[in-house]
C-alpha cells in the first residue's frame, strides 16, 4: 500500500545509476556483466525509437530498475536489459549465452516465448489457461518477474500508443498479469498495473477519483502527518518504538469497493490507509490492542492474516477504526518481514541476503520455491492445496506457430495437437518441429513447447495412429477416416463387381435404377441406396449372385443357371475375391518385406521405431491385421511378445524413391544455392529439380524437388539443410 516501491516512468537513468542502485542491496555483483548488458542492449536496440518518441532503451533500463527495485539478483536484472533483444534485433541466444552466461540466455529465450503468446478470446477459460500456462511454461518464475517488469513499463507509458491499443493491453494486463503479480504476492506491481488499468479503461472513473483525492491536498497531508503523529504517540505510551506510514489508498480499490457495494464515491470513507511496522508478531498483536483502545475499531473490519495468511503468503492485521477528526482510516501492522513480502512477494526470495553474496540465485522448481517459502506458515496443508489446483495440471499447454495457447492432455504427441488444429492436418500430419527442431509423431509434448506440424498431401492416417494419440477426439477422427476408407475401397470394388456382374445380362446400375429393379432388394434387405448394395458387395456380406436373384427382370434368366452365365458369375465372383486381396495389400503391404514363408501377407511397419532398411527387423503376428515389422532394437519388443513374431527380411532386389517438394528460406548471400545442393547431395539424395527466387526483403527462397527412401532420411536431409548457418527455415509443401 505505501509507496515503498515508487514506481515511475524514469527517463534519465543512466548505467552509473544501475550500478549505484545494485550495489547499494548487493556489493559484491558482478557490475562488469552489468554494464556489458546494458551496452549490449544500447547498441542493439540503435535507431529503435519507442511510441514516445524517445529512444528504445529506455525501456529496458526502466525494467531493469524495476527488477532492481524487487532487489531481484544479477542475472534477472541483466535479462531485464536484454529481454528484447532476441525478438526485436535478431540477436540469438546462443550469443546471449557467449557473451553472458547460460542463466541469461535461458531468462531471456522463456521472456521471447511469453511475448509470443496472442490474446484471442476474451473468454474466461482462455483467460486462464493462459495464466496457468505462463505459471507452468516459467519453470524459473523470475521469468514471470521480469515480464511484470516489462509489463509495468510499458503500461506506464501506455499513453503513446493508440486508444484501441490502450484498451487492449489495459484489458490484458488486468485479466493475466495482475492476477500474475497477485498469486505471486508481488502487491507493489499488481496496485500500479490496477491503478494505471483503470486509467485507460475506466477514465471518467480515474479521472473523477484523482480530482476528488487530491483536492484540498496540502490539507490531507497535513492530517495524514497528524495521524502519524498520534499513532506513534499512543504506542509509544507502551515503549513500542514503530515506523508508521499513511498514504492515500489504490484507486483500483477504492473504485473496487464502490462497485462491490454499489456505492458512489462520497459514500467510501476511508480513502486513508495507515501502517505500522513492527519489529515482532506479539508486538504487531500488542499494536493492535493499542489501536483498538486508543481509537473506536469499525465492527467487521478486523482481519488476521498473520494466523490465517493469504495464499500468496501475504500477512498482516487489518482494521479500520474512527480517526482523530471522526473519519473512517484503515490501519494494517506487520513486520519488517511481513512488508518486504507483502510488497515484493516472491521476488523477495532473491533478495540480496548477507552470505549469499556472489553467488547465483537458488534455481530449485518455482513450487519447491514456494513451499520452501511457506515453511513458517502454520497452514502448509492449505496452502499446498491451493498452490496445486492452481498448478498441478492434467494438461500440457502449448503454442500454435501464431503463438494461440492450445490445451491437451498429458502424454499428449504432436498428432493429438495436429487434430486439435484441425481434422486435415492430422490426416496429413507426418511429424513436427517442436521449438524448431523435428520430432517423430510419437514424442511427447511439453508445456511450452512451440509446434508446427509437418504435413504432407500424400500422408494418410494408419491403424497404428491409434496407439501414438491420447485424446479421443483425434482417435474418434482417426476411427472414422479408417472406416471411410474402407467404406470408399469397398464400394468401389462392389461397384466394379456389380456392373460386371450386370454387363453378363446386358444391363447396368444407372438402367436398373431408372426402372426400379433394385426395390425388392432394398426392401427385404434393408438397404438404402446403391451406394450402400456396393459397398455390401465389396465388403463380402453379399455375393454378385444374391444380388442378381432381387431383380425382377433378371430372376429368370440366373434361375435359368445357363452354364455360360454361371461360369461367367463365378468367375467374377473370384475376380472379386482377388480385388479384395488386392485392395488389403495396397492398403497395408510394404513390398520392402519378405516375410519368411509366406506370400501376399499384410505387413506393415511400425511407427513406434519405423524401421528403415538396414535395421536389424521382426515381425509380429497381430490377429486380423498381419504382420507388424519393428526393428530388433524396439523397446516393444519384449519377452511376451516374442512368441508371436515372425522371421522377416528386407527385399534387396526393392528400392523405390519417393519424390518431395522441400521449400527453403534462406539469407539471400550468393553461392547459396550451390551449399544447399551440397548438403542434398552430401545425404545421398537426388534432387530431380530447384527453383530459386529471390525475395525483397533480402531473404531467398529456394524450391527442391529430392528424392528420398523414406521418411527418416527426409528427416535426415531436412535437419542437415537446417543446420546451415544461413538457412532461415525448411518446409515440406
Ligand atoms: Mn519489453
Amino acid at each position: 500500500m505505501h509507496q515503498n516501491l515508487d514506481f515511475s516512468h524514469e527517463r534519465d537513468i543512466s548505467i552509473d545509476d544501475l550500478v549505484r542502485r545494485v550495489e547499494a542491496y548487493y556489493p559484491e555483483a558482478n557490475f562488469t556483466m552489468l554494464r556489458k548488458a546494458y551496452h549490449f542492449a544500447e547498441k542493439a536496440h540503435l535507431g529503435q525509437k519507442r511510441s514516445s518518441g524517445e529512444d528504445y532503451i529506455i525501456h529496458p533500463i526502466n525494467v531493469a530498475a524495476t527488477l532492481i527495485r524487487l532487489r531481484m539478483d544479477l542475472d534477472t536484472i541483466v535479462a531485464g536489459l536484454l529481454h528484447d533483444v532476441v525478438e526485436d534485433c535478431n540477436v540469438s541466444p546462443t550469443e546471449i549465452e557467449r557473451e553472458f552466461n547460460q542463466g541469461v540466455s535461458d531468462l531471456v529465450v522463456g521472456l521471447t516465448k511469453i511475448s509470443k503468446i496472442k490474446f484471442k478470446s476474451k473468454e474466461e477459460s482462455q483467460i486462464e489457461n493462459f495464466r496457468k500456462m505462463v505459471v507452468a511454461m516459467a519453470k524459473d518464475l523470475r521469468v514471470i518477474i521480469v515480464k511484470l517488469a516489462d509489463r509495468m513499463h510499458n503500461m506506464r507509458t501506455l499513453q503513446y500508443v493508440s486508444d484501441e491499443k490502450q484498451k487492449k493491453i489495459a484489458q490484458e494486463t488486468l485479466d493475466i498479469y495482475v492476477p500474475l503479480a497477485s498469486r505471486l504476492g508481488i502487491n507493489s506491481v499488481k496496485s500500479e498495473l490496477e491503478d494505471l488499468c483503470l486509467r485507460f479503461l475506466k477514465p471518467e472513473i480515474y479521472y473523477r477519483l484523482a480530482e476528488k483525492v487530491s483536492m484540498k491536498k496540502s490539507e490531507r497531508d497535513t492530517y495524514i502527518r497528524e495521524v502519524i503523529t498520534t499513532i506513534k504517540e499512543k504506542l509509544f505510551e507502551y515503549s513500542l518504538h514503530t515506523e508508521v506510514k499513511g498514504r492515500p489508498k489504490h484507486f483500483y480499490s477504492i473504485y473496487k469497493k464502490m462497485t462491490a457495494r454499489g456505492v458512489d464515491f462520497e459514500q467510501i470513507q476511508d480513502l486513508l490507509a495507515f501502517r505500522i511496522i513492527v519489529s515482532n508478531i506479539t508486538e504487531c498483536y500488542k499494536a493492535l490492542g493499542i489501536i483498538h483502545s486508543s481509537f473506536t475499531p469499525i465492527p467487521g473490519r478486523f482481519k488476521d492474516y498473520i494466523a490465517i495468511p493469504k495464499v500468496n503468503n501475504y500477512q498482516s492485521l487489518h482494521t479500520a477504526v474512527i480517526g482523530p477528526r471522526a473519519e473512517r482510516i484503515e490501519i494494517q501492522i506487520r513486520t519488517n518481514e511481513m512488508d518486504e513480502v507483502a510488497e515484493a512477494g516472491v521476488a523477495a526470495h532473491w533478495k540480496y541476503k548477507e552470505g549469499l553474496a556472489g553467488k547465483s540465485a537458488p534455481k530449485l522448481d518455482w513450487v519447491q520455491e514456494l513451499l520452501e517459502y511457506n515453511k513458517n506458515s502454520d497452514n502448509t496443508r492449505e496452502f499446498l492445496d491451493v498452490i496445486k489446483n492452481d498448478i498441478d495440471l492434467d494438461g500440457v499447454f502449448v503454442f500454435t506457430p501464431k503463438g494461440d495457447v492450445r490445451e491437451l492432455k498429458y502424454g499428449a504427441t504432436p498428432l493429438d495437437f495436429a487434430y486439435e488444429i484441425h481434422t486435415e492436418v492430422g490426416h496429413h500430419c507426418v511429424g513436427a518441429k517442436i521449438n524448431g527442431k523435428i520430432v517423430p509423431l510419437r514424442h511427447i509434448l511439453k508445456s511450452g513447447d512451440s509446434i508446427e506440424i509437418l504435413t504432407s498431401k500424400t500422408q494418410a492416417p494408419s491403424k497404428d495412429w491409434l496407439n501414438i494419440v491420447k485424446s479421443s477426439k483425434a482417435r474418434s477422427k482417426i476411427k472414422q477416416w479408417l472406416l471411410k476408407i474402407e467404406r470408399d475401397e469397398n464400394r468401389e470394388l462392389g461397384r466394379d463387381v456389380l456392373e460386371k456382374a450386370f454387363k453378363v445380362f446386358g444391363t447396368n446400375i444407372k438402367a436398373l435404377k431408372k426402372n426400379n429393379e433394385f426395390k425388392e432388394l432394398f426392401d427385404k434387405e434393408h438397404i438404402s441406396d446403391e451406394e450402400e448394395m456396393c459397398v455390401l458387395v465389396g465388403s463380402g456380406k453379399f455375393t454378385a449372385k444374391q444380388i442378381l436373384e432381387y431383380i425382377p427382370s433378371l430372376r429368370e434368366a440366373v434361375s435359368k443357371q445357363e452354364t455360360t452365365d454361371i461360369e461367367k458369375i463365378t468367375e467374377i465372383e473370384s475376380y472379386s475375391n482377388k480385388m479384395t486381396k488386392n485392395v488389403r495389400n495396397k492398403t497395408h503391404s510394404d513390398n520392402a518385406i519378405e516375410v519368411d514363408g509366406m506370400s501376399d501377407v499384410m505387413v506393415r511397419m511400425a511407427r513406434c521405431c519405423n524401421p528403415i532398411p538396414g535395421d536389424g527387423i521382426v515381425g509380429f503376428i497381430t490377429r486380423g491385421r498381419g504382420i507388424t515389422v519393428h526393428t530388433t532394437a524396439c523397446n516393444r519388443v519384449d519377452a511376451e511378445t516374442l512368441i508371436r513374431t515372425i522371421k522377416v527380411s528386407w527385399n534387396k532386389g526393392f528400392s523405390f524413391t519417393h519424390p518431395v517438394t522441400v521449400r527453403v528460406m534462406t539469407q539471400d548471400k550468393p553461392g547459396i544455392l550451390s551449399l544447399i545442393s551440397k548438403t542434398i547431395n552430401n545425404c545421398g539424395i537426388n534432387i530431380r529439380s530447384a527453383m530459386a527466387k529471390s525475395m525483397p526483403d533480402r531473404k531467398g527462397s529456394f524450391i527442391f524437388e529430392i528424392e528420398v527412401k523414406d521418411y527418416s532420411e527426409l528427416l535426415k536431409t531436412i535437419s542437415n539443410i537446417e543446420a546451415l548457418e544461413e538457412v532461415i527455415s525448411v518446409t515440406r509443401v
